[in-house]
């Protein structure tokens, strides 16, 4: 039943409809676009396209709507449980959002002597809104320490130990991640709030989470999410923040400045209507069954090392699982050359340091192919993928 219910949903992209030759395997970077998102923004800008909160005529009011909609629609995605008092920021994807959180959100409400807790290794996109939201402060004479989230090298998770001891009485923020976009683990965030205390905000970097995994604000009891809508079906240039209180000069309710991506938004009503039909369970299901099937099939090929976690997939289950993102190297070929013998073989694979921040040092900066899926990709193209590996093994 899983695989009928996939070959429906496959055949509703387009464009992966139209190249089966080709296979993607970069979702990761930015999703495929399924009709019905596509639909939405020809149906938007050909019925009633206008700018949001100007003008009173029809089509500005729907827009207007329309915007308004999608923040209430998101947060129903989030499982918000509290929308009255939440707030959705539209932004065009990750990067801008937690830029938005760092020195909007929090570098206003930081003084002189507070700690910030931040993953040094994550995406770099996680990493340097907070360093400069710092040096921000600093140049001001505010003086704020930043201390790395270190991670737990055998679990692929973050060394939960080692977080205690780096929160203390002055820690104002935390900045996690839910999904590893290189290792594809499942961070335990769950346990970083246990950590932090009720108190401490906590930012989550969502962006390989909405829309590939349910996810749930309400059991993070997380204060911020931060995800692109490129990479849930939605269009290029769009994503969200969303924040537990709507406080603070970028969450000010309707308070937009400058003109939203409408289309982009428009487009990511409909994806989030898709996927919630489609469900995030079942995606999920899929995704991290096709993640396993390539996982196992790399143990057996003596020359690849699968990134992150150096416990089995059965001791892995327990202590996170691997959702739909297998990153390895093989011992003699290097990534980049290696992604470009893909490419030849049609996959369409990620293959470089992958954007993980410290990557110029230490063993990342040979850099590794990333595999990433999403519903449309199937057992056939992983099992050909693993056939092309094993010619080259
Ligand atoms: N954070 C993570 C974990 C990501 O995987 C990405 C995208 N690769 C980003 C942030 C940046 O997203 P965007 O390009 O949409 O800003």
């Amino acid at each position: 039943p899983l695989r009928a219910w996939q070959r429906a949903l496959r055949a509703q992209f387009p464009i992966v409809v139209d190249h089966p030759g080709l296979a993607y395997l970069d979702s990761a970077a930015t999703t495929q676009k399924p009709r019905a998102v596509l639909d939405a923004v020809h149906a938007y800008l050909t019925t009633g396209n206008a700018n949001a909160s100007r003008g009173s005529y029809p089509w500005a009011n729907a827009t207007t709507a329309m915007v308004e909609r999608t923040g209430a629609r998101l947060k129903e995605f989030l499982a918000d449980p509290d929308p009255g008092r939440s707030a959705v920021h539209f932004t065009s994807g990750t990067s801008q959002g937690l830029r938005t959180v760092a020195l909007d959100w929090l570098a206003p409400q930081l003084a002189d002597g507070d700690e910030i807790v931040v993953p040094f290794e994550d995406h770099q996109a996680n990493l340097s809104p907070w360093i400069e939201a710092r040096d921000v402060l600093a140049r001001q004479g505010v003086a704020v320490r930043v201390r790395g989230l270190p991670y737990q090298d055998s679990s692929g998770d973050y060394d939960h130990r080692a977080l205690a001891g780096l929160i203390g009485p002055r820690t104002r923020f935390i900045a996690a991640t839910h999904v590893h976009h290189v290792r594809g683990g499942d961070m335990n965030v769950h346990r970083i709030r246990e950590a932090a205390g009720p108190g401490v905000p906590i930012c989550l970097d969502a962006a390989q989470g909405v829309g590939h995994v349910p996810l749930s604000v309400a059991d993070l009891d997380v204060d911020f999410v931060v995800f692109s809508g490129h990479k849930a079906l939605a269009l290029p240039g769009t994503g969200a923040v969303w924040a537990r209180q709507a406080r603070g000069p970028a969450f000010r309710p309707g308070g937009w400045s400058g003109t939203p991506n409408t289309a982009g938004i428009a487009s990511l009503a409909a994806a989030l209507d898709w996927l919630e039909e489609a469900g995030l369970e079942r995606v999920e299901r899929w995704t991290v069954g096709l993640a396993a099937r390539l996982t196992e099939g790399l143990r057996r090929l003596a020359p690849y090392r699968v990134l992150g976690c150096q416990l089995s997939l059965a001791a892995m289950s327990e202590v996170q699982r691997r959702r739909g993102i297998v990153s390895f190297r093989h011992r003699d070929i290097p990534a980049d050359d290696l992604g470009f013998i893909l490419f030849e073989h049609g996959f369409m694979v990620r293959a470089d340091t992958l954007c993980q921040a410290g990557a110029d040092d230490g063993e990342d900066r040979a850099g590794a192919v990333r595999v990433s899926l999403h519903v449309y990709n199937t057992e056939e193209e992983i099992d050909r993928l693993l056939s092309v590996l094993t010619d080259l093994a």
